[in-house]
C-alpha cells in the first residue's frame, strides 16, 4: 500500500467532513487503491476493508498505533500502543466469496454496503435481524449485489441459538472485522476488550496531519508567495527545510 501524498491528504479530510465513519474510509481507499471500481469498495467485506485502512494508515502515518479507550467500569481513559505492521500481519484477509453454511440456508461475510444499510435500524436486534436477512443467500442470486431492499421484507426470523451461531462464525470467517485489544484498567483493574475501530483512528490521525499541512502552507505561502499545489508538491524533507528557514 503506498501512503496518501499531502495533497491527497488534504483532499480527503475536506472531503470526509461530513461523510459517515464508514463512507470516509471507503472514500480512503478509493484515493488509495485507483485499481479498484469504488462501488466494489462497498461490497467487500468489513474486515478486508478495516485491513486496507490499517494497510495504508501504516504507510501514511507510520507503524506506531497509539490511542485511548475508557475503562467501561471506572470511565478513565486508557492509553494504548501497539505495532500496526505486527496487528496487519496477524489479520488474515477474508474470502469475499466466503459462506456460512447451515442446515436452513447460506449466509455471506457482511460488507460496508450492508453496515450502512442497517444505521437506521431502531435498535440493535433489529439490526442485526436486518443484517442477516441482507446477508443470505440463495441459489439464485449471489447476495454481493442483490438490489432487493429486505429491510421492508425479511425472509424469516433466525432464533437467538441460530443468530449467535452466524455471528461467531462470521468473526472466524472474518476476524479483522472487529478487532479487539486486551485492556486492563490502571485505575480499577477492570479488564475488558476494546473494540479497536482503525477507521476512526485514521481519521484522527488524518486531521492532524491536515491541520499541520494547512499550517505548513499557510506559513510557506506567507513568506514566498508559492501556490498550495506548489508546497503541496514538495518533498516533506524540503517542506521542512523551508520551514526552517523562515523560522
Ligand atoms: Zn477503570
Amino acid at each position: 500500500m503506498r501512503p496518501l501524498s499531502a495533497a491527497q491528504v488534504l483532499a480527503l479530510w475536506d472531503a470526509g467532513q461530513t461523510r459517515h465513519p464508514i463512507d470516509r474510509s471507503l472514500l480512503a481507499l478509493a484515493f488509495a487503491m485507483p485499481e479498484e471500481a469504488p462501488d466494489e469498495l462497498a461490497d467487500r467485506p468489513v474486515g478486508w476493508r478495516e485491513i486496507n485502512m490499517l494497510a495504508l494508515r501504516n504507510a501514511t502515518f507510520g507503524s506506531a498505533l497509539d490511542g485511548y479507550a475508557p475503562c467501561p467500569s471506572c470511565g478513565s481513559l486508557m492509553e494504548f500502543g501497539l505495532d500496526g505492521t505486527t496487528l496487519l500481519q496477524s489479520l488474515p484477509v477474508p474470502d469475499c466469496g466466503a459462506r456460512i453454511v447451515l442446515d436452513d440456508g447460506q449466509w455471506r461475510l457482511p460488507s460496508s454496503r450492508d453496515q450502512a444499510m442497517i444505521l437506521d435500524a431502531p435498535d440493535p436486534e433489529t439490526a442485526v435481524e436486518w443484517l442477516l436477512d441482507r446477508c443470505r443467500v440463495d441459489d439464485t442470486q449471489s447476495g454481493m449485489t442483490s438490489t432487493v431492499d429486505r429491510k421492508k421484507s425479511p425472509k424469516s426470523k433466525c432464533s437467538p441459538a441460530r443468530i449467535g451461531e452466524i455471528e461467531s462464525q462470521m468473526e472466524v470467517l472474518d476476524p479483522a472485522a472487529d478487532i479487539r485489544l486486551g485492556m486492563r484498567c490502571s485505575d480499577c483493574g477492570h479488564t475488558w476488550d476494546a473494540v479497536l475501530d482503525v477507521g476512526n483512528c485514521f481519521w484522527d490521525e488524518l486531521g492532524i496531519r491536515a491541520r499541520q499541512l494547512l499550517e505548513s502552507v499557510h506559513r510557506l505561502a506567507s513568506a514566498y508567495g508559492w501556490r498550495e499545489a506548489e508546497i503541496l508538491a514538495l518533498s516533506p524533507a524540503r517542506r521542512a527545510a523551508y520551514l526552517n528557514m523562515i523560522g
